[in-house]
Formats: structure tokens, sequence, C-alpha cells
């Protein structure tokens, strides 16, 4: 039979199911840089042979792929499979199930990657109402992926995919060590309580669980591996699947390690976001788990956390909202000095920290924070990866001194004595007392006003 040519294209788009995604990208966006696989099978005299691929491409930054071929001119049907694979990232769906826990305190998951499981189907002309094709030219247009766990999986491809262009814009130093796999949904089975979504430093896998699939799980799970990246003595890591599973987790920790992983990964998540979305979003639009982003905790907030014998700087880093705090304080730009009646505008524009003696600028940006974790090569204090034992704020503190020179003494002092429950909690001139804004909610009538309610 004579040989002619056939070629195969289209688009592959997916209808975003994450509200974050559709804020940036519309509803609708170019699933890039996936892996296309078209098939066909030739109309033989009893039926259909088998489907033969005729090749795998890699979708353009518009979801475009074409295949062409030179083949027989008997009639075929066409069939569409994607993949989301590439050199960085892999998306694979899990499963729930009685998952045993290996030696490391994670559950064991073998990848086995001989099957076809994580290719889908998106396109077949079984399905659709395609009897049979000529040779030529076939545009199938525009394909939306589906159904829904199709689109769940496309938009972790999606948003991780612009999470790891984000930290790798930063620079070399700024990206993952290792491909990551996402899986989901999975997670620790038999109704065990630690069943929230996790990330395992073992094997640089995240796992998001089938009810968590939200755009703050997934980066701060991914953040959680970037730091992995760059902490030794990692082992017991494990805490996790229980502190992921806890309803209500407990304010103070038995280490400052675990506060700071989850303080870090969460603040990160906030900051990847605003990012992405080109400072757009602040606050993720489902599970948002800090209801004052970029806010430093007032003092009094912090010492909740902490018992009555129990309330110095030191322990302070014991707890999520104390690290969480440190960090916020590293990137605002300025906490103006509070009136104790006055619920005005925590963070004003001259990049200004009032410490107890004097005025300090900080103001890091999102970048230079993570630069304190990357190791600087020649720079004695900073030219390793993080050990467990840096981890408390003397240890950050000096880590950061010798990345980021303009954090002189005087800005640390600022910082800390935000901090510090033995410093006074009631502002005096010139000090910084930063507050969580819901502290300073007017009375009801005055608080309508400034929310800008209809007057009357
Ligand atoms: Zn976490």
């Amino acid at each position: 039979m004579a040989q002619v040519m056939w070629t195969v294209t289209g688009s592959v788009q997916v209808e975003h199911v994450l509200p974050e995604l559709a804020w940036i990208r519309g509803a609708r966006s170019a699933l890039r840089g996936i892996k296309v696989r078209v098939q066909a099978r030739s109309k033989i005299p009893f039926g259909w042979g088998p489907w033969t691929s005729w090749g795998t491409v890699v979708t353009d930054g518009r979801g475009r792929f074409t295949v062409a071929e030179t083949r027989g001119g008997d009639r075929r049907q066409l069939r569409i499979q994607v993949l989301f694979d590439d050199d960085r990232l892999r998306i694979k769906e899990g499963g729930r199930a009685g998952v045993s826990l290996g030696g490391d305190g994670f559950p064991v998951d073998v990848a086995i990657d001989v099957t076809d499981k994580d290719w889908f189907v998106i396109h077949d002309d079984r399905v659709a109402a395609t009897e049979s094709r000529r040779a030529g030219c076939h545009d199938l247009g525009t394909l939306l992926v589906g159904p829904r766990r199709l689109r769940e999986l496309a938009d972790l491809w999606t948003l991780v995919g612009l999470a790891l262009d984000g930290l790798d814009s930063m620079g070399s130093r700024f990206g993952l060590d290792r491909k990551q796999v996402v899986k989901y949904p999975m997670g620790v089975g038999n109704g065990s309580p630690a069943s929230g979504s996790y990330s395992n430093p073992r094997n640089g896998t995240v796992y998001i669980a089938g009810d968590e699939l939200h755009s703050r799980t997934i980066l701060h799970e991914l953040m959680h591996q970037w730091a992995y990246d760059r902490t030794r003595g990692e082992d017991g890591l494990a805490w996790q699947l229980a502190r992921h599973g806890a309803a209500a987790p407990a304010a103070r920790e038995a280490t400052t390690v675990m506060p700071f992983h989850e303080a870090f990964a969460d603040w990160a998540a906030y900051e990847l976001l605003r990012r992405l979305s080109n400072g757009g979003l602040s606050s993720f639009l489902e599970d948002n788990s800090d209801s004052e982003p970029g806010v430093p905790h007032s003092r009094a907030f912090l010492v909740q956390a902490l018992g009555s014998t129990d309330r110095h700087l030191d322990t302070v880093a014991f707890t999520e909202r104390g690290w969480r705090s440190f960090l916020t304080l590293l990137t605002c730009p300025t906490v103006d000095p509070l009136e104790p009646e006055t619920a005005g505008a925590l963070a004003g524009p001259s990049g200004t920290i009032h410490g107890p003696t004097r005025s300090v600028r900080c103001g890091l940006t999102f970048r230079q924070v993570l630069d304190v974790l990357n190791s600087h090569a020649g720079r004695p204090g900073a030219n390793s990866d993080l050990r467990n034992s840096d981890l408390d704020f003397r240890g950050i503190v000096h880590r950061a001194q010798r990345v980021h020179p303009e954090l002189t003494d005087d800005v640390v002092a600022g910082i800390m004595s935000c901090l510090d429950p033995l410093d006074s909690t009631t502002p005096r001139d010139g000090v910084l007392v930063p507050r969580r804004r819901s502290e300073l909610r007017m009375p009801v009538g005055a608080g309508l006003a400034t929310a800008g309610a209809p007057r009357s």
C-alpha cells in the first residue's frame, strides 16, 4: 500500500479546579511541557487492529502538539494520551490503602513505573463520534482534560510548575535538588489519624491527601522539600505525618526543629503565592491558614503559647507562631509604632522598624530570606547545610548576618525585641510592639466605618 502523510495536531488545556490558578491564569489555561502520545489503529476486515504509538511529543507554551507520520492510507482511529512529566516534576495518581510504615517512620511507597498507569486518555475516536479517518491533517482542536480527577492532576502540574519556575528564576541556587514527584490522592490508610498530606525527604515525594487538594497545602508541602534539601539531620521528620494530621497541634512543641519547618513551609507558601500572582493575591482563596499574612504577631499572642514559667525569648523558638513571626519580621518593610487604641496600618512606606533605642531598617525580600537557608561557599557560618542544632533564633540570626551583613546587630535587636516575652508588652515611645490585627478591632460602629461600610 502507498505511504501517505498523516499529521495529528491539537492543544491541551485545563479548566482549573484550584481558585488561585483560575485567578492567576484565567478559568482555563494551556498545559505546557506535558508529554503527549498519539496512538492510531487501522481498520481491518473484522474490526480494528491494535493501538500503536505514533510517537510522544511535548506540548509548547500554548499547549500545542503535532505528530507527523508517514503510514499506509488505510482508515484509522486516533487516541491521545498525556503524561505529566518532565525533568523537574512528575505527577502521579496515588491511592489510599493500608500503607505500612518503614523504618524511617514514613509509609512505604515503592515507586514502580513499568506500567502505563500515569498516562491518561484525553481523546479517543472510539468514544467520540468519529468512525474512521483518512490520511491527511487532523486538527483535534482544543482538548480539555477531564474528568475532574484529571483536572486536579493537571492543576497540580500547573501550580507546582509555576512554583518551580518562580524558584528557578531566583537563581541557580534556589531550585530543588532533584526531580519532585507529587502523588494525589494519597494518604496513610486505615483511618489513621496521621492521614494528612506530607513530604517525604527520603524519596523527594509530596503526598497530597484526597481531601486536601488546595494551593496552600500543595505549596506548603513543596516548600518542606525545599527546606529539607538544605537541612542535614532530618531523620525523624516523619513527625510531619502526625503534625499534619492533628486537628490542633501543640502550641509549644518539644523541639525547635518542628516549629521551624512548619512555620517556614507555611510562611513560604504565602510568599510564593504573592510572587506567582504578581502581588495580586496575599491570601489563599480557600484553605487559608493565616488570617493576617505579613503582619507580625503581638507579644501577647506569642506568650499565649507558653506556660507562665516558660516565657523567654529562647522558648518562643519552640512555637510555630514564634518562627512565623520571626520570618514575617525579616520581610516586614516596616512596622509603625502603635498607639494602644489605634487600629491604623501596621506597615508604612518608610522601611523602618523602631527598635528599643532607635529606628532600624529591615525588610528583606522573600529571595533574601530563602538565601539564608542556602549554603554559601567561602562564608564561615553559612557555608554548609543547616543542621537541626542551628534551628533556634540564635543560630538562624548568626547565619542570616553572615549572608546579609545589612542585618546589623541593631536590626536584630529590634526583631528580637518584638519576639521577647520579657520585653514590655505595653508600647513605649518608639518601641515596636506588633499586634495582630484582630486584637486591634475597633468597637463595632467604628470598625464598620473603617471597613468602608455604606454610610447613612
Ligand atoms: Zn508542614
